[in-house]
């Protein structure tokens, strides 16, 4: 069923008015009906049915009854930094991939340095970004991208499973570590971790892990551990 993220926050009987963007895409992409059934998400991850109304201008959906969010899990990326375009791709495809929030990290190697002011505006991109990925992918969940963030405050985002993807780990592997969907995982920079990062992290309580014997771009490696998860389900 399609899905639509709507702003604000849901209720029965509400009724939804798509622009004239939404509408055109609803009524003439994917040639959807009067009548037809969809999902709404709202802004609180709210999941909602509703029924389509064509008027002449417009279309509008009218809620008919709650839903269940079907993602179950939470998967947390924290990765850091890494040059635009490739920071850019590696959101869209970690929306896809199922990631439940995205923290950008800032180690001694990411060479990018974003001030408060152009924090807020890269987060309004970079959120942008993941709301027409998660759109696109239908998912029920809208992953969001947080405040960049640095090694001293990683606690706060510990879970279940907590890990650090790190290039020099040799022995474990990311399979034999998956034992719950509640899974936050680290990944670095361009100039990978230094082994004092890697210490740092293991005694706040994450697990490195290896990728393999092949060293992956850090947008790859960010695609991969999602992708094995999503593969292990
Ligand atoms: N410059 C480093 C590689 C950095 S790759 C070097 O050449 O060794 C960027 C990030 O991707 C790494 O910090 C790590 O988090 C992850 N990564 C890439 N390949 C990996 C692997 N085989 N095992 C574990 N982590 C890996």
């Amino acid at each position: 069923m399609r899905q639509f993220f709507v702003e604000g926050k849901l209720q029965l009987n509400d009724t939804v008015s798509f622009d004239s963007d939404q509408s055109h895409h609803i009524r003439d992409v994917l040639r959807m009906k009067n009548g037809d059934k969809v999902r709404l998400v709202d802004r609180e991850n709210g999941v909602y049915l509703s029924g389509l109304v064509f008027d002449s201008s417009n279309v509008r959906a009218v809620v008919t009854e709650e839903s269940q969010a079907v993602e179950d899990g939470n998967i947390i990326c924290v990765a850091a930094l890494i040059k635009k375009d490739k920071w850019e791709l590696m959101i869209q495809k970690a929306c896809e991939l199922g990631a439940s929030v995205i923290v950008p990290l800032v180690t001694k190697r990411t060479i990018i340095r974003l001030d408060d002011k152009e924090i807020n505006k890269k987060l309004e991109r970079w959120n942008k970004i993941a709301l027409e990925a998660c759109q696109q992918s239908n998912r029920t969940r809208i992953c969001r991208v947080e405040r960049p963030i640095s090694l001293q405050e990683i606690e706060k985002y510990r879970q279940e499973v907590s890990l650090v993807a790190y290039e020099n780990e040799q022995n474990r592997n990311l399979r034999e570590t998956l034992t719950s969907d509640e899974i936050t995982f680290v990944v670095g920079p361009e100039g990978g971790f230094s082994e004092d990062e890697a210490a740092f992290l293991n005694e706040k309580g994450f697990v490195s892990v290896s990728l393999g014997r092949r060293i992956l771009r850090a947008e790859t490696a960010v695609m991969f551990v999602l992708s094995v998860i999503e593969g292990l389900k």
